[in-house]
């Protein structure tokens, strides 16, 4: 039975196969980024000059960036991007001339299993690789009537969020920061199709719906354009909060704005925050397949990267809906209704997070440049921190009110703004802090640093040193350290080099305790290749 399945795919995909489209139509997809554009209200006129969508659309197998692509071709393309299963028929997932890409079976995404897999192994690393092994759980090798597509590397495939953060991270911002404005709109019309994606039950529950690998999904294909449009009519929107509800990754609905982000993500990135807070609330609801049982149950829990389950308190839809978690509820004799009460949750949803989406890109590619990793052996680079932009020193205040005056706790803590990679350093390190104070720095304080080992969150330790008072800069007297790296790995980090290593915090810290901290303003944090480097 198995062969002639397999045979009969091969056909399938040697004939050209019919519509295969995933994830709503590819028209709904393209109504999705033009009805997100009007959520978020201060959308700049650069971003909706780039939904236009007058090019052609690349045929199935063959999507690229050609001239004149704009977010709305981007979005459409996603789901046409070669891939060895299904354009070559190889059933490799990962091939030379797909670069691991394997379009639509990459478009799943289970939030709740941030490093295992749902039979205990651990997840392994995205586009096949030993990192990035967090958050990888997309769509598994249990297709039901093809056993046969196992993805090479592992028993699953890549997760949705993974491949976004590598468009992300590779294509959309710095394209834009190189001036190629055009292309990077293009990547981030292909993100948005994968934040839609993530609107879909079935999508964040790992079910396959498609009509080659399965049959369709009830609800997304109850979705069409026609309905996507509907949202935004003036007679919703009138009675509906959507215009300027566009999702804040800083503060989400229903979710704490002070969320312990680290207990599941030990590098939170923006668009982490925004991609699982998507997916966690499209997961309460059910879903079910048209002709097979496919089904799956919906949840309001969310994993921790220590594994412990935790209910969403309040509900994340507190407000808004009462999704519904059983599949019965899409066969019983109601189900239409019940679709269309999905689709007036889960379409606003989606319209939110893809607007939210177009925010965090504009301020993200319009963010002052952090560096992200150290310069060339002699040099300082000022850093950012998570509170503010990078400052050099006497340019003002970065980090305001750092510790609480009233607070008789002597810990005084600034993040950088993201990890930075040791590897470069052979000769050492030097940190340099520069306090915005108007008293004389006392000679009482030590650095406390925190360093962590890439993918393993099991893995981070911090290290705790007195503080040297100078050099000074600009007329304004820093904090200094300097560290050779040669003891710095602790023996539970077995087999960690400076490869993998990164520095994710510097807290400044009074040596007596229980005193109020002198420093509660910040003017520049720089970090330096080698020892006692000055500008
Ligand atoms: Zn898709
Ligand atoms: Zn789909």
């Amino acid at each position: 039975m198995k062969k002639i399945l397999e045979i009969l795919f091969l056909v399938i995909i040697i004939s050209g196969f019919p519509a295969l489209a995933c994830a709503y139509g590819i028209n709904a997809h393209k109504q999705i980024v033009v009805e997100s554009a009007k959520i978020w209200q201060e959308i700049p006129q650069e971003i909706l000059e780039r939904l236009g969508g007058e090019n052609r659309i690349d045929w199935r197998c063959s999507a690229d960036y050609d001239l004149g692509d704009d977010i709305y071709i981007g979005s459409a393309e996603e789901d046409n991007v070669n891939n060895g299963v299904f354009c070559r028929g190889t059933f490799s997932e990962h091939t030379e001339s797909n670069e691991g890409l394997n379009g639509f079976l990459e478009h799943f995404w289970d939030p709740d299993f941030p490093s295992m897999t749902p039979l205990g192994f651990e997840q392994r690393g995205y586009n096949c690789n030993d990192d990035g092994k967090l958050y990888n759980l997309g769509l598994l090798d249990r297709i039901d009537f093809l056993p046969s597509l196992e993805p090479e590397c592992g028993d699953h495939f890549d997760s949705n969020y993974n491949l976004a953060q590598d468009y992300w991270e590779n294509k959309v911002i710095p394209y834009y920061r190189q001036g190629r404005k055009d292309e990077a709109y293009y990547w981030l019309g292909r993100v948005a199709h994968l934040i839609s994606d993530l609107g879909v039950p079935a999508h964040v529950q790992l079910r396959a719906h498609d009509p080659i690998i399965a049959s369709k999904d009830l609800y997304e294909d109850f979705v069409d354009a026609s309905l996507v449009r509907r949202y935004t009519s003036r007679n919703y929107t009138r009675r509906n909060p959507i215009l300027g509800h566009e999702y804040q990754f800083e503060c989400l609905p229903n979710l704490p704005c002070d969320f312990d982000w680290k207990s599941v993500h030990p590098n939170p990135t923006n668009l982490f925050k925004l991609f699982w807070y998507t997916a966690q609330k499209t997961q309460y609801w059910a879903g079910a397949n048209k002709r097979e049982n496919l089904a799956s149950y919906g949840n309001d829990f969310y994993s921790t990267l220590d594994g412990n389950i935790e209910i969403f308190t309040p509900n994340l839809w507190n407000g808004e809906a009462f999704p519904f978690e059983s599949p019965l509820q899409l066969t019983n004799r109601r189900r239409n209704r019940n679709l269309q009460e999905m689709a007036d949750a889960l379409i606003p949803h989606t319209l939110k997070a893809v607007a939210g989406l177009y925010r965090l890109f504009w301020m993200e590619v319009n963010a002052p440049e952090c560096p992200n990793e150290f310069g060339p052996p002699g040099s300082l680079v000022y850093m950012c921190l998570v509170e503010g932009n990078p400052g050099i020193p006497g340019d003002g205040v970065i980090v305001d009110s750092v510790g609480d005056l009233n607070d008789v706790v002597d810990e005084i803590r600034f993040s950088l703004s993201q990890p930075i990679s040791l590897r470069p350093l052979t000769n050492g390190i030097t940190i340099l802090a520069f306090p915005d104070s108007a008293l004389p720095l006392k000679n009482d304080m030590q650095f406390f640093l925190e360093f962590s080992v890439a993918n393993r969150p099991e893995c981070g330790w911090g290290l705790q040193t007195q503080a040297t008072i100078g050099p000074e800069i600009n007329g304004v007297q820093g904090y200094s350290l300097s560290l050779s790296l040669g003891y710095l790995f602790p023996s539970f980090c077995g087999g960690a080099g400076l490869d993998s290593v990164y520095i994710t915090n510097v807290e400044l810290f009074p040596l007596s305790e229980g005193r109020v901290p002198i420093v509660t303003r910040l003017d520049a944090v720089a970090l330096g290749n080698g020892l006692w480097v000055l500008p």
